[in-house]
């Protein structure tokens, strides 16, 4: 596990993000949200996980479905992931083919996929030999898609995605070089990062870019120039999500990011992205974690959280905040 210095501290957070450390700061941020949107929450709930609290009952768990282009075989062996996030999701089964999966998928009740995989050992999710099918599943079966490319460094990739009218882009932004070469031992920089953001952007693309906090082993290190990068472009909607130590990876048994750190970084992004969607996703420590951070969201300003901890609900409403609920990722659905 890593320990921050104080004085190492002060050089992950940039300057504005100290101004955010005055004391009226989070009211700021609350402030910010309610002069640029409308006084509602967003509550997420995709598929594949039974979910209930008093306030929202999933009805059709089959709404979202994630699917891996790879199924459980990744490339790399990230020390967060280990492939681990492959496991929930359904595998492609070549014989079948992805059309003719999703062709199942939507006519038992699913209305939206994310269309993701393993990493080729540069970063990118293999895609291409899809795209075709995924051009169909968007046409013919109407069904809502998020893509997660990975590194898109291919102008023809982004210009795929376009014409194949995938609904909105996922890519997780990684902004510290030792994160990169550490985390995911890819031989990429922060530039090849911003470099996907600028293509998938030129071609019009709707972006969702995820955060993923405390990912250097626990520590923030690069988060807040992902930001950076991220405010650069005109993203439908941010996706912060935070370090889950899983087991059998490098990273289990590290601490996740202290609630504090994250709860600036939320600040931090809903001042510097005024306009921007802002959601927290639903990778995040569970339990008493998730009690603390899913309040701070919520008096950060956020717009959404994916499935909400007990109690969340009726704090954004004491907050003048009217729920929405949607049976869908907060990628998707947002
Ligand atoms: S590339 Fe993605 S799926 Fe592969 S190990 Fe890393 S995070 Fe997991």
């Amino acid at each position: 596990m890593f320990h921050r210095s104080g004085e190492l501290q002060e050089i992950f957070i940039d300057n504005d993000a100290k101004l955010l450390e005055k004391p009226a700061a989070r009211q700021d941020a609350f402030a910010v949200r309610r002069a640029h949107f409308p006084d509602e929450m967003r509550f997420f709930a995709p598929g594949l996980k039974h979910y209930s609290i008093p306030e929202f009952e999933q009805k059709n768990p089959h709404a979202f479905l994630p699917i891996s282009l790879t199924g459980a075989g990744c490339a790399l062996d990230c020390d967060h992931c280990n492939k681990k996030i492959l496991e929930p999701m359904i595998p492609l089964d070549p014989k079948e083919g992805l059309f003719s999966m999703c062709r199942k998928m939507a006519a038992g009740g699913t209305e939206s996929v994310l269309i993701s995989g393993g990493s080729t050992r540069t970063g990118e999710v293999p895609f291409m030999k899809h795209i075709g099918e995924i051009k169909r599943i968007r046409e013919e079966l109407g069904l809502k898609i998020i893509m997660h490319t990975g590194l898109v460094t291919d102008e023809n990739e982004a210009a795929a995605l376009k014409a194949a009218g995938v609904d909105g882009v996922a890519i997780d932004i990684i902004g510290a070089n030792e994160t990169i070469r550490d985390v995911y031992h890819l031989g990429a920089t922060t530039e090849d990062y911003e470099r996907s953001l600028a293509l998938l952007s030129s071609y019009g693309l709707s972006l969702r870019p995820h955060v993923i906090l405390g990912l250097h082993y626990g520590r923030f290190l690069g988060e807040y120039h992902a930001l950076d990068m991220i405010a650069r472009y005109p993203v439908h909607a941010l996706i912060v999500v935070i370090l889950t130590p899983m087991h059998d990876t490098k990273m289990w048994g590290v601490e996740p990011p202290p609630p504090p750190e994250v709860d600036r970084f939320f600040r931090q992004a809903r001042v510097k992205m005024p306009d921007t969607s802002i959601m927290l996703g639903c990778a995040r420590p569970l339990g008493d974690y998730k009690k603390v951070v899913d309040k701070m969201a919520v008096e950060a300003g956020l717009n959404g959280i994916a499935f909400p901890a007990e109690g969340i609900v009726e704090h954004a409403a004491s907050l003048g905040l009217k729920p929405i609920f949607i049976e869908n990722a907060c990628s998707c659905g947002c």
